[in-house]
């Protein structure tokens, strides 16, 4: 099984329409870097650390074994890691803050790395910057793209670590900043403040910052280590409780609803209004719109939404067909960079009206085509 397998299904650059990896990515100037870290940090060697680098051996040894990599420990209070690509040496640097080795017992020091090697091999260091955004929803989608990532990088953690408590505890103290002594695992206690950063709408503020909330991140680590896609890779013969479908469903629910909400409802807007006039466009371009296909639009739209539309038309009766036109072309524009699962669910939605308002499907596909 490979690492790929692993990955979250949401993960994934051509997920989102029109957005596209930095293909030009080349990492910097790995010479000036290298020399940065060997300047003010230092280089994690058997001699030197030998428990931080076991902790790296036993990490390649499960994850890579011909992955070349180094890694450097800086002095800084935060407890942090993050890793830089360098891909002209297909290799990558990892670099530990002297908080977070002191922090860490070894499997946690190796979920650590697990997950910073997971960043390279899905290439994340490719993935479109969120400062860089043309627009808000623009903005949305890239640092949701990010969180998917984190998600990934987790699993990866999780295989090279390879303790479920110990890739949790790593996670509570990373976001706590407390030491082993302070700390009693209790899951469900911490994965509880889910619910308060529900409550108290933390979407808002989560929404712009590129990284899943810790909680959130322990529950979708918890669901993976239930899932089939560990089973299989554990080499488990035991049947897990949730499959890769359902598994992935959960996740992207819990994004939806807690940290991705306000992408979820701009999407959603966007899609019903597209949905809209994509229907308005089938239903007047070969027939007057009856009653009776009203009743039947609208049991897929918002009542009101159609009233408004039907009325605006009646308004413009002589140039219907221009203005459905001009209105179907707008949607189409703003819905640049939605998931290409949320199209291929308005491509059924779309096919399921036609038959009820016998629309041919000529019409549908001339239609279809413009979506593509
Ligand atoms: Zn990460």
């Amino acid at each position: 099984m490979k690492l790929e397998d692993i990955r979250y299904v949401e993960d994934n650059p051509t997920t989102l329409l029109q957005i596209n990896s930095d293909d030009n990515y080349f990492g910097g100037d790995s010479r000036t870097l290298l020399r940065s870290l060997y300047s003010n940090s230092v280089l994690v060697t058997k001699d030197l650390f030998p428990d931080v680098s076991k902790s790296i051996d036993k990490t390649r040894q499960i994850i890579s074994h011909n992955l070349i990599f180094d890694v450097f420990v800086k002095p800084d209070p935060t407890p942090q890691a993050h890793c830089v690509a360098l891909p002209k040496d297909n290799s990558l640097a990892v670099i530990l803050t002297s908080s977070l080795v002191g922090l860490l017992n070894p499997s946690e020091l190796q979920f650590v790395l697990g997950h910073e090697l997971g960043h390279y091999f899905f290439r994340h260091y490719r993935y479109p910057k969120p400062e860089e955004a043309v627009n808000e929803i623009d903005y949305l989608r890239r640092v949701y793209l990010s969180r998917c990532a984190e998600i990934s990088a987790d699993r990866v953690g999780f295989l090279a670590c390879p303790s479920l408590d110990d890739a949790m505890l790593a996670i509570i103290k990373v976001a706590s900043g407390l030491s082993e002594q302070h700390i009693k695992l209790n899951t469900s206690s911490y994965i509880k403040q889910l619910r308060k950063v529900k409550s108290l709408k933390g979407y808002i503020d989560n929404a712009y910052s590129a990284h899943p909330i810790f909680p959130l991140r322990m529950r979708s680590l918890l669901w993976f280590s239930m899932s089939e896609p560990y089973y299989l890779f554990s080499n488990s013969s035991e049947i897990p409780p949730l499959n890769r479908q359902q598994l992935e469903k959960m996740v992207s629910k819990d994004l939806g609803d807690i940290s991705d909400k306000l992408l979820f409802e701009k999407e959603n807007e966007l899609l019903t209004n597209l949905l809209l006039w994509a229907i308005m466009k089938l239903a007047i371009s070969h027939k007057k719109l009856t009653k009776q296909d009203q009743t039947i639009i609208k049991e897929h739209l918002p009542p009101d939404i159609v009233d408004k539309a039907v009325n605006f038309l009646k308004d413009y009766s002589s140039i219907a067909n221009e203005i459905v036109d001009k209105k179907l072309n707008i949607s189409l524009n703003e819905i640049s960079g939605i998931r290409k699962t949320k199209i291929t669910e308005l491509y059924s939605e779309l096919v399921i009206i036609s038959k009820k308002l016998c629309i041919s499907e000529k019409i549908l596909d001339t239609l279809m085509g413009k979506l593509k």
